[in-house]
């Protein structure tokens, strides 16, 4: 695996790359991976003949200074990882190499419509600006590729979507499904600042989303959103910022069962998590 930590060199070989006829997978993240990373990374393997994968925790999208200092920072455990996972090129710039203009959004603002309203949006003030900041800034190192993306951060991926439509980036986007650990609870790289107490209690998310689908067929969108509230209160050291069954498309509150996604964030003291779970059409 090639370690690259220059914009301008990765750009300089992938260029090298691409007229030689190879196609691009890229896999961005912020490194603290998990086998939900390497399920991208499988992914992209499978579909590209040479996959490049992203580590940068990105300043601009944390609306949360205690949240940014503390998020995991583990190359040595990274790195290892991506080899075994047979990962060809690893870019891991610094933050002078990504922000050598200081670490401010762009002030080339994307209209979220809709998506800057709801959910993470509203909760997480300018994360997404941060988000847009960075996710525009790898595509255009990067050039044109194949990008893989986890529904996990499914607001985030409606956001990832939009930027490519609208700026018209030559990026074709993929989705690829939550991967869990054996209890149910969505992998995360937060959760391993979860204390062991935190953890066993941390799987009640996945467990409302679960009783949620269970019920979809029989109970309306108000009785489903009330009985999660009541099964998360249940747990008090559970505080749920918000659960919402959204249109999947505007992430606005669904007003039918068409194409709704239930989602939820939750802290565990003062550690957010976020999981959502696709709820099928009734036939
Ligand atoms: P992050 O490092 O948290 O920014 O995530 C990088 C990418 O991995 C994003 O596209 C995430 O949606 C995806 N991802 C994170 N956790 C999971 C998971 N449990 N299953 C699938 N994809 C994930």
């Amino acid at each position: 695996m090639q370690i690259f930590n220059s914009r301008s060199a990765l750009s300089a070989e992938l260029n090298a790359l691409r007229n030689k006829g190879k196609t691009i997978g890229f896999v961005p993240t912020m490194g603290a991976l998990h086998e939900g990373h390497i399920s991208l990374v499988k992914n992209a393997q499978k579909e590209n003949d040479v996959v490049v994968i992203s580590i940068f925790v990105n300043p601009t999208q944390f609306n949360n200074a205690s949240d940014l200092i503390n998020y995991p920072r583990i190359p040595e455990h990274d790195v290892p990882l991506l080899k075994a996972a047979g990962g060809d090129i690893l870019f891991m710039p610094d933050e002078k190499e990504i922000y050598p203009e200081g670490t401010v959004p762009s002030d080339l603002k994307l209209d979220l419509g809709s998506l800057a309203q709801v959910m993470e949006a509203k909760h997480r003030p300018g994360h997404f600006d941060g988000v847009v900041t960075v996710v525009r800034k790898l595509f255009s190192i990067v050039g044109e590729c194949n990008a893989y993306f986890g529904q996990k951060d499914f607001q985030q991926l409606a956001v990832v979507r939009k930027l490519v439509l609208e700026e018209k980036l030559p990026v074709r986007i993929t989705s690829c499904p939550i991967v869990r650990e054996a209890d149910g609870l969505a992998m995360s790289s937060r959760n391993m600042r979860l204390t062991p107490t935190q953890r066993e209690e941390a799987v009640v998310l996945s467990k409302a989303l679960l009783e949620v689908e269970k019920r979809w067929m029989n109970s309306s969108i108000e009785e489903l959103k009330s009985f999660a509230s009541d099964f998360l209160s249940a747990h008090a050291n559970v505080r749920t910022e918000y659960f919402e069954i959204a249109d999947r498309d505007t992430l606005l509150p669904a007003t039918d069962k068409k194409n709704a996604v239930a989602c939820i964030a939750a802290y565990l003291g003062e550690i957010r998590l976020i999981d959502n779970i696709l709820l099928e059409k009734i036939a």
